[in-house]
């Protein structure tokens, strides 16, 4: 039995984040991970053939190089062997009819793109290019501050002296539009409102869902702005990285060890019981990064004392869930739209508004979609060092699928567990990619397929393969993450917290709720 300052459940990002901060602070932490490799999400490993490294989820790591956690510590971060792999051609669209368009770095560039679908479009990009630094301000600031009272009247009133009465009321209905209705105010063509759409299917917007129109703006907005991020070498590099600062800083983390229970002794946390039957204490926190079902499902047997909390995570929902391709190429797809999207970090295969709703529709009603939302990493256009001289990876992201399946809305594959399933489904996904980039069956040299399933056996907070940790849609985010009352990473047993892309500001590889919640913590 060891004693610590604080515990931490699982060794996400967010709370190799937190443990960082807290360790420096002096804090004595101890993470306990239950894989055999820490990082959770953002893990990279050799899933197909050595020398070909996949990422096994998050690629995109522009959220933790704009973080708050990376502005403070970006020296410390360095020194443990952070790199980042910039990107200048960020994200694409290819279409059945074999146009394609594309956001880089460069205004010029993708607002030439763009005249091409539309040049009514193009003039559009550039005001709302020109205008995103006074619009980032207050949505940054919002993203990135604890969902407090106190936080929000400072955002809203920030935003008020600024934008005035008017202003201030378009940035509240921007957060609260869908994707479809922003898209169509702004953009005439049908080709460019898919382009951005598809950064809805990142999370669990499809194109109809209020709330979800935020999305698709920032992150277009954001990569013109400031273009990508890649970790060099894999995505990893954070992971080394913020481990190596809770390490140096006399922190512990032990893998394999897997929190069966969180002690509780006359209403307060005080540490961990292992599967192993091992125990530990904390003196002053323990910080579980899990899903909201398995905290009172699992760690807290006998619940936390407050009926209603516990029913809040019980009832706490998920979004659709997400298969993984990991290819070994000997060379990247040639793209039948054009030899330029080889560049691209991310090719988008999601060619409507229409189809991307149908999609998300069939995967909500347990139908494997005919089509689903296809998003095609390339890091190695990028970052060469990840393969083999002269070979590739392919990072295939399969959006939107259902956890238990009912049925083939192609008509094709009877319905099955994914175990059974998978490999059919990945064929109907290269299927496709093969309309897009003829011949990329040729150039596989290996192959690894993660069904929804896989993924949640691999990180149990990606429940039925949802990659973003619980649904964000607005009943459920903001002032609602994980559940009312709860959105200051708290619960009601005291010192026992929550962090991780379930809390507040939810998924992605800001460490943010991480980060947010050691700076509440340090001061104790
Ligand atoms: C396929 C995929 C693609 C993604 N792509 C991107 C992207 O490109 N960019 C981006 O910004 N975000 C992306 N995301 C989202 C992002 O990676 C996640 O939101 C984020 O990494 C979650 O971090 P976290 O701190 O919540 O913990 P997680 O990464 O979920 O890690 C939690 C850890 O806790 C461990 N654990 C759970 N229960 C226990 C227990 N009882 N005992 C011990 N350990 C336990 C798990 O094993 C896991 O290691 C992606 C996610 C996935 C799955």
């Amino acid at each position: 039995m060891s004693e610590f300052d604080a515990i931490f459940v699982g060794a996400g990002h967010n709370s190799l984040a937190c443990a960082a901060h807290l360790a420096l602070k002096g804090w004595k932490t101890g993470i306990f991970e239950r894989s055999a490799t820490i990082g959770g999400a953002v893990q990279t490993r050799e899933f197909t053939l050595p020398g070909f490294r996949h990422d096994f989820g998050a690629m995109n790591l522009s959220l933790f190089a704009g973080s708050a956690f990376h502005r403070k510590y970006a020296n410390e971060l360095k020194a443990q062997g952070l790199e980042f792999a910039p990107v200048a051609d960020c994200f694409a669209s290819a279409f059945p009819d074999g146009r394609w368009f594309g956001v880089s770095n460069d205004l010029e560039k993708t607002a030439t793109l763009m005249a091409a679908f539309s040049a009514t479009d193009a003039a559009t990009w550039r005001k709302l290019v020109a205008a995103f630094p006074a619009e980032a301000e207050h949505l940054f600031r919002l993203l990135g501050s604890p969902m407090s009272g106190r936080a929000l009247a400072g955002t809203a009133w920030n935003l008020w002296r600024k934008k005035g009465i008017a202003g201030a009321l378009e940035t509240g209905r921007l957060l609260l539009s869908s994707p479809r209705a922003w898209l169509e105010e702004n953009f005439e063509s049908p080709h460019i409102r898919a382009t951005l759409a598809t950064w809805g299917m990142h999370l669990d917007f499809a194109p109809d869902i209020a709330g979800g129109a935020v999305f698709p703006y920032l992150e277009s907005m954001a990569n013109q702005s400031f273009g990508m991020v890649l970790g060099k070498g894999g995505a990893d590099t954070i992971i080394r990285a913020l481990s190596g600062m809770v390490t140096s800083a006399g922190g512990k983390i032990v893998t394999g060890a897997d929190v069966a229970e969180i002690t509780i002794s006359a209403g307060k946390a005080t540490g961990v019981r292992l599967a192993s039957g091992e125990t530990h204490t904390a003196t002053k926190a323990v910080i579980a990064g899990v899903a909201p079902k398995a905290l009172t499902g699992k760690l807290l047997p006998n619940g936390s004392g407050d009926a209603g909390f516990d029913a809040a995570m019980q009832q706490f929902r998920h979004a659709p869930g997400t298969m993984m391709i990991h290819l070994a190429l000997d060379d990247l797809p040639d793209w039948r739209a054009g030899p330029e999207l080889r560049q691209f970090a991310y090719v988008h295969l999601s060619p409507s508004l229409d189809a991307m709703s149908r999609t998300y529709q069939q995967a909500m009603a347990g139908m494997l979609p005919d089509e689903p939302v296809l998003v095609v990493g390339q890091p190695t256009a990028i970052d060469p060092s990840r393969a083999p001289a002269g070979k590739h990876v392919l990072w295939v992201q399969v959006r939107m699928l259902p956890a238990e399946i009912t049925g083939d809305a192609a008509g094709k594959i009877a319905p099955a567990h994914w175990d059974r399933v998978k490999d059919n489904y990945a064929d109907r996904v290269l299927d496709i990619i093969e309309t897009y980039a003829p011949g990329l069956r040729k150039k596989i040299l290996g192959r690894a397929v993660f069904s929804p399933i896989d993924l949640e056996r691999e990180n149990p907070n990606l429940v039925g393969g949802d990659q973003v940790c619980g649904s964000h849609h607005l009943a459920q985010n903001f002032l609602f993450r994980p559940a009312r009352g709860y959105a200051g990473w708290n619960t009601p047993v005291a010192h026992l917290h929550l962090t991780g892309a379930a809390t507040w500001p939810g998924a992605g590889t800001g460490a943010a709720s991480g980060y947010m919640l050691a700076q509440q913590l340090g001061v104790r």
